[in-house]
């Protein structure tokens, strides 16, 4: 692997809240392009901190996150612009209710990159398109399901042409006969190529999708590897891993 290959880079990760609680203790990891990368571990364990380390939403306490070869500082002036380039997807949606599903989308390629009302428009039809809701796009989020609402705020992300999109347990909120809907919108994604980091408790789709597999385990990855290596362990070992 090259290094041009690498989106994101994490070098000896720390992350303490309040000065005792260690969330994150020596966290080491890259994501190449066109990777799927899927983190589980227990609740706890440190896995929303390391995504949100990743485009420094957390400051990390010690340590790096590079991104395309940059080292993420808080304080450089482009740090937002390189924020958008990590599109983050959360468990509570976190979409704008006064807003239609379209300007919902709109918003940053409008405000960010200037993107003219007509183009935006355009764009946001197409990403509609993409997440099956081109029936929606004049609704307003109250007037969708979770699962509508989730693949919304996935076309949002999208809208600003992410080199890697993080996923924070997309469908756990979600009523159980949504969740397929939207892990369908995830595998296309990755079907297309695009670059993702998703922390997930659905197991099937991490074995079937993800290139790479990591088990974390208070504030420490514990195994690392490819699907099939790690899910087909011995049944004692798994355990132990997953606990
Ligand atoms: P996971 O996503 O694996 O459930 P988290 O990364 O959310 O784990 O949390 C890891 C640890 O850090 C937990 O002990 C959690 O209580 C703690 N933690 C997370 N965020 C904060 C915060 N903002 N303030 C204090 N403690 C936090
Ligand atoms: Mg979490």
């Amino acid at each position: 692997q090259t290094k041009d290959n690498q989106i994101i880079v994490v070098n000896n990760l720390y992350k303490t809240f309040n000065d005792n609680i260690h969330a994150l203790n020596g966290v080491n990891i890259s994501v190449n392009k066109g990777e799927v990368v899927t983190i589980i571990g227990p609740s706890g364990s440190g896995k929303s901190t390391l995504l949100r380390c990743m485009n420094l939403m957390e400051v990390p306490t010690s340590g790096n996150v590079f991104f395309k070869g940059e080292a993420l500082h808080i304080k450089d002036k482009n740090i937002n612009q390189l924020r958008e380039k990590m599109g983050m997807v959360f468990q509570s949606f976190n979409l704008f209710p006064h807003l239609s599903v379209l300007e919902n989308i709109t918003l940053s390629p409008k405000l960010v990159l200037k993107m003219s009302d007509e183009k935006a428009k355009e764009l946001g039809a197409s990403l509609l398109n993409q997440v099956g809701l081109s029936d929606k796009i004049d609704s307003y989020p109250n007037q969708l399901s979770g699962g509508q609402k989730q693949r919304v705020a996935i076309a949002r992300a999208l809208a600003m042409n992410p080199d890697v999109m993080l996923f924070d347990e997309p469908t756990s909120a979600l009523d159980p006969e949504m969740v397929g809907e939207v892990l369908q919108v995830m595998r296309n994604l990755a079907n297309q190529g695009m670059t993702m980091v998703i922390v997930t408790h659905e197991m099937n789709f991490a074995k079937d999708v993800s290139d790479r597999v990591i088990f974390m385990a208070e504030g420490e990855i514990i195994e690392i590897g490819e699907p099939t290596q790690l899910f087909n362990k011995p049944k004692e070992v798994r355990t132990q891993t997953f606990l």
